[in-house]
């Protein structure tokens, strides 16, 4: 079958229906699923598109909610043309885009105008975006919500960005009246300034080459103070809040205390968390640098109890690419190098290489990074499951599959990433979007046939 190819039937011995991995038929009738059927059921025509992919897992695309694409105004750092390549490659079929690092930040409905514009006839896979909330902007987040945001981000510290500052408690108290009953959720990037106003986060004469002295500067109390604040507000308000990038497991407590309280809470950490651990990281090698810091193993591990007990909502990549002078490769100096860590193709196979050692099965991987996904930025009513109605977003891989992270396989545009030279489990195959074959053993169909997904209003309150 060619790329681009409106599949009619993918078909294989190894698909997740439900909860159960069995040989099926998925039919595909305009770009949504219209049945799954036993693999005996099925008799095609001569003229029905028939993927056979013989033991390679069907299962729904990935929908990896925290992608940093920086366009317009930061696009040689990522953009959405090399972005949701590198998305189609990895199996996600949906990304939801950040509203920060690109100029303009999606802030206002005209900005929001603006980013859709600039995505127009570049996307690859189905695309989503968040908005933001800033000092001063309160009154653009009904308008935004209107024009179809998924929901906005805020910060509680420096953003890294001047044009997206961060909020105070007046500005969230602002924020939190506009979007009381509209539905929709507002995600916090969860560290506070506690270190600096409590105490020299640079202490003097250590080398900014170490790891530790990163690490150092933002321990897990600035992630405990935020998350408290959050706790506060989401209860106070009753608005949707969700934690993004939780990398202290210290904090988990409180969150599953709040949510015991009525919260409606979520929380999500990032691949990079479950795999990396400071004592491995080298000097000077600031391609690991991200915010909040990656921490201790013993942390790592706590981590993954948390996402088995349920106390972690969902995984995702956090995709955050710069330009590679950012990184300050050559001074290897970890208090000035850019925070942000690239992973976006190789999202399932790190989460999988690590899960399936730890017990995880292949449901846990569609509920962590498909479903739950989907339901915080309200796409679930079509995204993220195998079923009937919903579109025919597919991930065809092989889970036992090994492959080594290669320079020349990395589709997103700056290519430095922690990741170079590894080896991980589970090779994606083919890629399918709304029914069809967008990408398939390295070859993508060369016309960008993602759309913008836009998130309908809804008077109730979904939550998790
Ligand atoms: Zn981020």
């Amino acid at each position: 079958m060619e790329l681009g190819s409106t599949v009619s039937a993918v078909r294989s011995n190894r698909v997740l229906v439900g909860d159960e991995v069995r040989p099926a038929v998925i039919v595909i009738k305009d770009g949504k699923i219209h049945q799954i059927l036993s693999d005996g059921a099925f008799s095609g025509d001569a003229a029905c598109e028939v993927l056979d992919v013989g033991d390679s897992v069907v299962m729904p695309g990935i929908v990896d909610c925290h992608v940093h694409v920086n366009e317009p105004g930061r696009t040689s750092w990522e953009g959405f043309w090399t972005a949701t390549r590198a998305a189609a490659a990895g199996g996600v079929t949906t990304i939801v885009d950040m509203p920060l690092n690109s100029i303009p930040p999606t802030t206002t409905l005209a900005n929001f105008h603006e980013k859709l514009r600039e995505a127009t006839g570049k996307c690859f896979v189905d695309t989503a975006f968040w908005g933001g909330v800033i000092p001063g902007n309160q009154l653009e987040l009904q308008p935004m919500i209107q024009a179809g945001v998924a929901g906005f981000k805020c910060f509680l510290i420096h953003s890294g960005v001047d044009e997206f500052p961060h909020v105070t408690d007046c500005d969230l108290h602002a924020a939190m009246k506009q979007l009381q009953g509209t539905g929709s959720v507002l995600l916090f990037h969860a560290e506070t300034d506690f270190v600096l106003e409590n105490g020299c986060p640079h202490p003097f004469g250590v080398d900014p080459g170490l790891y530790s002295t990163f690490l150092q500067s933002r321990p897990d109390v600035m992630e405990i103070e935020a998350i408290r604040t959050v706790t506060e507000l989401c209860l106070e308000f009753k608005v949707r809040c969700h934690i993004v990038h939780l990398s202290s497991a210290k904090p988990l407590k409180l969150i599953q205390e709040a949510r015991q309280a009525g919260a409606p809470l979520t929380v999500e950490t990032t691949h990079h968390y479950l795999s990396l651990c400071a004592e491995d990281i080298p000097a000077g090698a600031t391609q690991f640098k991200c915010c909040p810091p990656i921490r201790g193993s013993i942390n790592k591990e706590q981590l993954w109890s948390a996402l088995k007990a349920g106390q972690i909502d969902m995984v995702v990549s956090d995709h955050s690419p710069c330009t590679p002078d950012l990184k300050k490769l050559d001074s290897g100096d970890f208090m000035q190098a850019w925070g942000g860590i690239s992973s976006l193709q190789f999202g399932l196979p790190l989460f999988w290489t690590s899960a399936s050692q730890r017990g995880f099965q292949l449901p846990d991987v569609v509920t962590l990074l498909s479903r739950r996904t989907a339901q915080l930025c309200r796409l679930d009513d079509r995204k993220g499951s195998l079923a009937p109605g919903y579109d025919a977003d597919l991930v065809i891989w092989d889970p036992e599959r090994e492959f080594e992270i290669k320079e020349t396989s990395i589709h997103h545009k700056n290519k430095l990433t922690p990741y170079l030279g590894i080896t991980l489990k589970g090779a994606v195959c083919a890629t399918v979007v709304r029914g069809r074959l967008v990408y398939r053993d390295g070859s993508f169909w060369p016309e960008p046939l993602g759309k913008h997904l836009l998130v309908p209003q809804r008077t109730n309150q979904a939550q998790l």
